[in-house]
């Protein structure tokens, strides 16, 4: 995007001002505040600023409580400055306000998906939106995994360039899949194995280390033939976890697995119990790994070049069973390598810990940045020229 010369150009940025919402009430406008630098860089660059997003799933209707006022004037709090905040998304209305704007300005247009042609990517809306614009830029990573019109569709009818979290996304999590300065680990974890199957193939291969934590590593423990009592495990899943192991092995990757956990009979207790992996009651379920395995695997990303987090080690939002993740997330932080956490739960998890400042990068994509970890082309980058 620096590349390109905005001044006095109508600039249509996709932003993601999908924030969560108690009413009115913003409860917490990281993704705005993320969004900052580019607008604040386009407005001192002297471009007129129009930004679209979408927030919720309003099925391409107009729902009140979906509308985009309450983000266009915390930005406008955050700017210090007017946002012209205009209630319908291309048209005539929009046309007539983007008329009235100097260089420097900024306008919000209506959530986008009030429209129904905009997740159908569908070309007529892309024209419509083209039409507001001089150039187009995307700053929206966490929509970026979406084939939508102002996604992508958009994007070949202007100038195209990726926004500078957009970039600062694509730079980090690209570094880490293509060149990571070795050693290099990964720590994946969450619910399931199922959820993170194409994370752990498309990885396995790339890392030194590779340490599995959370519940899918129950449906690890079933493929080592230990016995995991009521916890959370995919039977049908054994054989996909038996092969990553076999995977590892042949690749020559170290993978850990936990040798103790915490146990429990209910996923609300106040406290556990600490027992290996070899005396897993029947009676009662796995909800983090214990400290012996969250010791260990520090031990391992303390000394790493590189460190990739997602998926936390236990149910975290249970402060009894947050402890593996603690652990973890403080090694991370303290670790001198480069490294990098995505997905919702992990970054929602160690920004509750008060860690976040110590991590290199924090992906604000949940959905998108667990596609660029599989490996998979987002159409929100391609949709953009190479030399952007
Ligand atoms: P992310 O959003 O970072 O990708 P996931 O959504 O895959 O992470 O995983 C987070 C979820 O996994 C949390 O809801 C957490 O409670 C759950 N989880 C982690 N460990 C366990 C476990 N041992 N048993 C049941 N659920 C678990
Ligand atoms: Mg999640």
């Amino acid at each position: 995007m620096t590349s390109a010369d905005v001044r006095g150009k109508r600039v249509l940025c996709r932003v993601d001002f999908n924030v969560p919402l108690d009413g009115d009430r913003i409860t917490d406008d990281t993704r705005i505040r993320a969004a900052l630098p580019t607008i604040n860089w386009l407005r001192e660059h002297g471009a007129k600023v129009i930004l679209c997003s979408h927030a919720g799933r309003p099925k391409g209707q107009v729902i009140e409580s979906m509308r985009l006022r309450p983000a266009g004037e915390r930005l406008a709090e955050l700017l210090g400055a007017p946002v012209v905040i205009v209630p319908e998304v291309t048209g005539d209305v929009p046309k007539a306000a983007i008329a009235q704007m100097h260089d420097g300005d900024v306008l919000l247009l209506e959530n986008l998906r009030f429209d129904p042609r905009e997740e159908k990517n569908a070309p007529t809306m892309a024209m419509e939106l083209a039409e507001l614009a001089d150039i187009y830029v995307n700053d929206a990573f966490g929509a970026a995994h979406r084939a939508h019109t102002s996604t992508a569709g958009v994007a070949t009818f202007l100038p195209a360039y990726l926004g500078l979290l957009m970039q600062k996304e694509v730079d980090s999590l690209s570094k880490l899949l293509d060149h990571p300065e070795r050693p290099f680990a990964a720590i994946i974890g969450g619910a399931k194995v199922s959820d993170k199957i194409e994370i752990l193939s498309n990885l396995v291969d790339k890392v030194d280390h590779l340490l599995i934590g959370g519940g899918m590593a129950n449906t690890f423990l079933l493929a080592k033939g230990k016995s995991v009592g009521k916890s959370l495990v995919e039977a049908d899943k054994v054989n996909l976890a038996y092969q990553v192991i076999a995977e590892a092995e042949a690749a020559g990757v170290a993978l850990h697995i936990p040798t103790d956990v915490i146990v429990s009979n209910d996923i609300n207790a106040e406290h556990g119990d600490v027992v290996s992996i070899d005396a897993i009651p029947d009676d009662q379920a796995i909800f983090d790994i214990g400290p012996e395995t969250a010791r260990s695997y520090a031990e391992v990303v303390i000394g790493m070049k590189t460190v990739l987090w997602n998926g936390p080690m236990g149910v975290a939002e249970n402060p009894a069973f947050a402890g593996g993740t603690r652990t973890v997330a403080e090694a991370v932080g303290a670790a001198d390598g480069f490294t990098v956490i995505g997905g919702g739960d992990s970054v929602a998890a160690v920004e509750n810990l008060g860690l976040a400042d110590k991590i290199d990068h924090i992906s604000t994509g949940g959905g998108a940045s667990l596609e660029l970890l599989e490996g998979k082309e987002l159409p929100g980058i391609a949709a953009i020229p190479e030399d952007a």
